[in-house]
């Protein structure tokens, strides 16, 4: 494609995206297909010869976006937001242009460099120590793998990075610590680390889902004599089903009684901590070695963008650095060569995005975008508790609702597991109801073991509107014949 042939395709693309982004509201979030319509319409054999560009745009038009859930909905609520906005867009579509490799500095100067930068500014941003080091991965799930391996690494005599795991005997006695309500990404990241599932030991939650301390030192008391090697904890702000905060300074203080490396999953809430009146929510986590914040999730940043911090540079850099002979250079002053820190060879420049978007936002756009989420999610809160047959069945720290649906007929009831059930089902068939409104979208979870249903609030195009619509839904849906 010549420059000159690009820059007309390009601006239809920019044309493309600006009339979605301006149509979104209009369009049903779940699209109204069954598994297999898309691949129907498409070609099953690849092209043999050069196709024009304005059927290949047109088919995208007409075949793919519609056929999307749309993310970007102001009315899709459901799971934790991935929301792109404007400078998020255009600092991707600015990186596939570079098309920069960030593997070293050599290979990628200012890529490097901003990366650091901005890793520095969402550190301060956050409130947290200079001591943190960092840097981006695509996914929180990436993040705590090499945080874990990172942990893995510093357990005295165990030597994996050379040694291996296989064949020995002391490997399936690791032990790491999480609570029952901890995201199932830390369980793979146990798998692939060769920690195993069994490694795993799911430490018990208060009544609002928070790890429980003294749950957490009997556990590691216990299997300290059972002759098990501790050595990881997680701590989670903001949980994957209730947004629940682990007493994560409790948790640090534990981890360093025991020499215990502590790990802050804060994948969701941790874009919380730009607004510095809720900091106090995320105490402890400066005692972190490893902590995940996921700008792709609530920082308004096109996926995929996460956030790895460490105390230690040197200990993921000691765990994962090759550097085979063509990639050995000479280099004076100081800056990182990424590859060494974690898995990957070739790393995207996802630095860019977010670049641009902090600066487009400032720290304080940024912090009233939060704050008008958390406010938006405590006047549904509200309108929750004060309702006869709804239940808010957790607390509300940042903006997510869990909520559920009782009749006047069967409270007081949910003991008998019929009756459960029967609840169960209503509430169901409510989200059900909800999301084929085209309108809103909602997911759900199960807390305490019924089942629930979830608003998360955290797309800068929401307004209250959006969330009046989505709790007149649930209302009607309730008192409908669905109920
Ligand atoms: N941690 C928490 C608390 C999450 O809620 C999620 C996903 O929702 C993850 C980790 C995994 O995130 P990712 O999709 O970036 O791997």
């Amino acid at each position: 494609m010549s420059p000159a042939d690009f820059r007309e395709a390009g601006a239809r693309v920019v044309e493309q995206v600006a009339g979605y982004l301006e149509r979104l509201e209009a369009l049903p979030i779940l699209p109204p297909i069954e598994p297999g319509d898309v691949r129907r319409q498409l070609s099953a054999a690849p092209p043999s010869a050069p196709e024009a560009l304005d059927a290949i745009l047109g088919d995208y038009a007409r075949i793919i976006e519609p056929n999307i859930t749309h993310w970007q909905h102001p009315g899709f609520m459901a799971y934790f937001p991935s929301v792109a906005t404007g400078p998020g867009i255009l600092g991707e579509w600015l990186a596939a242009g570079l098309n920069s490799n960030v593997m070293l500095w050599r290979n990628a100067p200012a890529s490097t460099e901003v990366e650091e930068v901005t890793v520095s500014w969402l550190r301060q941003l956050f409130g947290l120590p200079d001591i943190f080091d960092g840097m981006f991965t695509d996914t929180a799930s990436i993040s705590s793998l090499l945080s874990l391996v990172a942990a893995r690494h510093v357990v005295p005599g165990l030597d994996a990075r050379d040694e291996g795991l296989a064949g020995r005997p002391e490997v399936g006695r690791l032990r790491m610590y999480c609570s029952t309500e901890t995201h199932s990404s830390l369980e793979k990241a146990a798998i692939v680390s060769g920690v195993g599932r069994a490694g795993v030991r799911r430490v018990a939650v208060d009544e609002v889902f928070r790890m429980r301390p003294d749950a957490l030192a009997a556990a590691i008391a216990e299997d300290r004599a059972a002759g098990f090697l501790p050595f990881c904890v997680v701590a989670t702000i903001g949980t994957t089903s209730s947004t629940s905060i682990d007493p994560t300074a409790e948790i640090a203080a534990i981890c360093r009684r025991e020499r215990l490396w502590l790990h802050v999953d804060a994948a969701y809430g941790g874009a919380a901590a730009v607004a510095p009146e809720m900091r106090h929510l995320f105490q402890g986590w400066e005692h972190a070695d490893s902590i995940v914040v996921n700008p792709h999730k609530w920082l308004f940043t096109p996926f995929d963008a996460s956030l790895l911090l460490f105390r230690s540079p040197e200990v993921f850099r000691d765990a994962f650095s090759l550097v085979p002979e063509y990639l050995r250079v000479r280099q004076q002053g100081e800056a990182h060569d990424y590859h060494e820190y974690g898995i990957q060879l070739g790393r995207r420049f996802r630095a860019l995005k977010m670049w641009m978007l902090i600066r487009y936002f400032g720290a304080e756009g940024l912090a009233a975008r939060v704050r008008e989420h958390c406010r938006m999610a405590q006047e549904l809160g509200g309108w929750v508790d004060a309702h006869p047959t709804f239940q808010r069945m957790a607390p509300i720290p940042f903006a997510t609702v869990c909520l559920r649906h009782v009749p006047v007929a069967l409270a007081g009831r949910e003991d008998e597991p019929e009756v459960r059930q029967e609840i169960d089902a209503l509430n169901e068939a409510i989200l059900d109801h909800v999301n084929r409104s085209g309108q809103i979208f909602l997911s759900h979870t199960r807390l305490g073991g019924r089942y629930t249903i979830r608003v998360n609030i955290g797309n800068p195009r929401q307004t209250m509107d959006h969330v009046r619509h989505c709790w007149a839904l649930l209302q009607e849906a309730a008192s409908s014949e669905v109920a």
